[in-house]
């Protein structure tokens, strides 16, 4: 089996590293977008493939592509359903599980970064925002004149309001780091996309402990009809299904 994988997450990682091991042939792919990324095992190509078109024309060199990129990254996403419908070939998605079952009632969901910048702005003087370099200009309207103290992974060409701390991380993020993040900051909200999963999940353990409302932005609706699974595992069985000789 020739596996495309669209990556850019742990559980792509996991993936890449899995298929490796049983002998596939994999490709992982990374948009490009930080600067000495966690490479997975096996080969990788970097940067975008030009739209629906450029994909479709990549991912036909492959017997499968499964989507593992993380849940935000919406358009990527997308474009991976129509090219694999024009190539016509298999797509799979692999996505792990929101947060919404374990919500409590301090938290506030929302449906964007705008309305998530405005319920920051009701709900406290010094918010923490863990959303992402690429979203933080949207909560500059609102949040220009407040104590944002705004985690990064990269802080590269950032341009924000004097108001503004940012900090660069890219974890593990321990519950102990975390409350003292919160604590330090004196943050009085914390605002979040629903990525899911456990790596940044002590963050809303320490906003909970310390009473801390949140703020968190729901995932975007995948494309209709679009097969999904939540592990790694259920990725491997699909492979096993599509290879001719049931390997
Ligand atoms: P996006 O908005 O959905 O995609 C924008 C464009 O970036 C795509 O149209 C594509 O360019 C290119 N691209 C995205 N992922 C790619 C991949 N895995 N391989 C090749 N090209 C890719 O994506 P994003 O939200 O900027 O996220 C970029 C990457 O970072 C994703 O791979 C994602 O898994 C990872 N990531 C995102 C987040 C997040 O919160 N969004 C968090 C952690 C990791 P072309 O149209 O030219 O093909």
């Amino acid at each position: 089996m020739r596996v495309l994988i669209l990556g850019g997450t742990a559980e792509a990682r996991d993936l890449a590293r899995r298929l490796v091991e049983s002998g596939a042939q994999v490709m992982s792919s990374l948009a490009g977008r930080v600067p000495n990324p966690r490479l997975p095992v096996g080969p990788v190509r970097i940067g975008g493939f030009g739209g629906v078109e450029g994909l479709a024309a990549e991912a036909a060199a492959y017997d499968a592509v499964v989507d593992a990129t993380h849940p935000f990254a919406a358009t990527i996403t997308r474009n991976a359903y129509s090219a694999c419908d024009r190539a016509d070939l298999p797509l799979l998605r692999l996505e792990r599980a929101g947060w919404a079952e374990r919500s409590l009632s301090s938290w506030h969901w929302v449906d964007g970064h705008p309305e998530a910048a405005s319920a920051a702005r009701d709900l406290g003087g010094r918010p923490v925002l863990t959303i992402g370099r690429q979203s933080l200009a949207q909560f500059v309207p609102d949040l220009h004149d407040r104590a944002v103290l705004a985690r990064v992974v990269d802080d590269r060409a950032l341009d924000l309001p004097e108001s503004w701390t940012v900090v660069t991380d890219r974890g593990p993020y321990l519950l102990a780091d975390e409350r003292r993040l919160l604590r330090s900051h004196a943050a009085d909200v914390l605002v979040t996309k629903d990525s899911g999963g456990e790596y940044t999940w002590p963050k809303m353990l320490a906003a909970a402990e310390l009473n801390i409302p949140v703020v968190i932005v729901r995932r975007p609706p995948l494309p209709d009809g679009m097969a999904c699974v939540g592990d790694v595992g259920e990725v491997l069985a699909w492979l096993e299904e599509l290879s001719p000789s049931g390997e």
